[in-house]
């Protein structure tokens, strides 16, 4: 994402509510817990996911997992373990598809599909997205919030994608300082999140921390509550 690109996504989320537009939380009140989410994208994986999943039981973290539509259908064993685990599902469009390449109307009916697909799949309703590479046009906003969708960015990116040696993403976790709210953009497509994982959940620094689903910044009661007027729950962890 370019430096133009994320001013503008920071300006704009200042301006609207976070129901339409999340780039990170909230800042901790005062004798508050810091809270960071942790959000993975592109999955879900065969290999990383469940180590991945391993990682995040035993740090006691709860996460935000942005699926793609034709990989959940393809492993929806681990769509299961992911929300059985008490973890949040969001929707990261069916296939992927370059976002320059792709009209709104399209992007729109990948989302669609995909939030279909994980109802038949898991039996819950997902009320987040997050577009590939977080680009958007203001016709595909607009269409996600008609669609009562909450768009979730980023505001930390360690570029794991980029990564190709374990030693890279030690460097990032030796080095990052969470502030209360950052939400990190992690992928289990490749094996480095896990790594990250357990990195973040061993250095003392940040044993205080709380890793939060994203459904945590939001503060719309009913996903806090159980939400008696809709036949399928949503697919998000248990609230924080
Ligand atoms: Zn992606």
């Amino acid at each position: 994402m370019s430096i133009l690109r994320q001013a503008m996504k920071h300006v704009l989320a200042g301006l609207l509510p976070p129901r339409l537009l999340l780039v990170r939380g909230s800042q901790s009140a005062a004798g508050q817990p810091l809270c960071v989410s942790l959000t993975f994208d592109d999955g879900p994986h065969p290999e990383h996911t469940p180590r991945l999943l391993d990682a995040l039981a035993e740090a006691g973290a709860q996460a935000t997992f942005f699926v793609i539509g034709e990989k959940a259908r393809r492993y929806p064993h681990l769509l299961r373990r992911i929300v059985q685990e008490g973890h949040e599902l969001g929707n990261h469009t069916l296939s992927h598809a370059e976002p320059s390449q792709t009209t709104a109307e399209a992007f729109l009916r990948e989302v669609r599909r995909t939030r279909r697909l994980l109802q038949d799949l898991v039996g819950c309703d997902t009320r987040l997205v997050r577009p590939p590479k977080g680009e958007l046009t203001p016709a595909k906003c607009v269409g996600l919030w008609r669609m009562g969708q909450t768009i979730v960015l980023w505001n930390v990116d360690p570029r794991d994608y980029a990564m190709r040696l374990r030693m890279e993403i030690d460097r990032w976790t030796g080095q990052y300082r969470p502030a209360a709210g950052d939400i990190v953009l992690l992928h289990d497509m490749y094996p480095f999140a896990e790594f990250a994982v357990r990195e973040l959940a061993r250095a003392e620094p940040l044993q205080a921390v709380r890793w939060v689903s994203v459904s945590h910044w939001l503060g719309r009661p009913s996903d806090h509550t159980p939400d008696v007027e809709r036949e399928v729950p949503r697919c998000q962890g248990v609230p924080t």
